[in-house]
């Protein structure tokens, strides 16, 4: 019997519950049930046109169900607006990092920052409020390798510095839940290894969910991983399990499409993650 002082245990940071997106005839999410604890680690693979960035876009907001629901921390955010979303603790970055040009690294940081800071009212009149957006900013380049660069205009960075900037622009928000559509897309086997120490390195406050095509990356970062298909689970479970699994295999190998070839069967200790 529990004890009745003992605290409850903290709601999955996030519940998806037959979520269905249909555009047409096409179903492009298909029935996608998931229960993500908090901290997870968790990777969205499968073939091109799978689903998984409708699925992110359902997670974040920027498309919407035509069925189903969507948890976050217990609370039903289903019809909930895409920037209350990001207050509420979702971050995404994008398979084309979303960056301001024109604007200096530090500034397309404290920019992405702004709603989230605790100070931001007036802190644009106020140069000692302005400069604690600034050392949040700061701290968050330091994280993603680019605090040399700060003062650079981002028009200036290459294709690898461009994602670690936008990773730094989605940390800014102080995330609970992570969306990371393609995060190894385009860069260098040195970029790819800097990207897995920073994914790495994030705390176990953040959760993240990740699509990705290299297996080799799903592999090492995820504990546990979706499987899509024609917008349908096909597998969920721990990474190890689900890149060996019969089906799992078969579709990779019937589209080519795992830029690293055969789904690796090695993976991070597994999690539970069927609801
Ligand atoms: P990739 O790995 O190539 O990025 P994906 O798994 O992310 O693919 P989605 O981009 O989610 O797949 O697309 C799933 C299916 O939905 C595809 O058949 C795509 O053509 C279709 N689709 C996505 N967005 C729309 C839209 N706005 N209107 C119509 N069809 C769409």
């Amino acid at each position: 019997m529990t004890p009745a002082h003992a605290e409850a245990p903290a709601p999955p940071v996030l519940v998806l519950d037959h979520l269905t997106r249909r555009y047409g005839s096409l179903i492009a999410v298909d029935d996608v049930c998931l229960r993500l604890p908090a901290g997870a680690r968790h990777a969205v693979i499968g073939p091109n046109g799978a689903g998984k960035t409708t699925l992110l876009n359902l997670i974040a907001g920027t498309d919407r169900p035509d069925r189903g629901t969507i948890a976050l921390n217990g609370t039903d955010i289903t019809r909930t607006a895409t920037a209350k979303r990001s207050r509420l603790g979702i971050a995404r970055s994008f398979q084309q990092p979303s960056v301001i040009s024109e604007l200096t690294v530090l500034d397309n940081v404290v920019l992405a920052g702004w709603p989230h800071h605790p100070k931001r009212r007036g802190a644009w009149r106020s140069p000692s409020r302005y400069r604690l957006h600034e050392e949040s900013a700061a701290r968050h380049l330091e994280t993603v390798g680019l605090a040399d660069l700060a003062h650079r205009p981002a028009a200036t960075l290459s294709h690898g510095q461009r994602r670690m900037l936008d990773l730094a622009a989605a940390l800014a928000g102080e995330p609970r839940l992570l969306l990371l559509d393609e995060p190894a897309a385009g860069l260098t086997d040195g970029d790819i290894g800097r990207l897995l120490t920073i994914l790495g390195g994030l705390p176990d406050s953040v959760a993240v969910i990740l699509v990705e095509h290299h297996v080799e990356v799903v592999a090492q970062l995820a504990t546990s991983v979706t499987v899509l298909a024609a917008g349908r689970v096909l597998v969920t479970g721990p990474t190890g399990e689900a890149l060996a699994h019969p089906e799992v295999r078969d579709a990779y190998h019937a589209t080519g499409a795992a830029s690293g070839g055969e789904p690796a069967v090695a993976g991070p200790s597994p999690t539970d993650t069927r609801g």
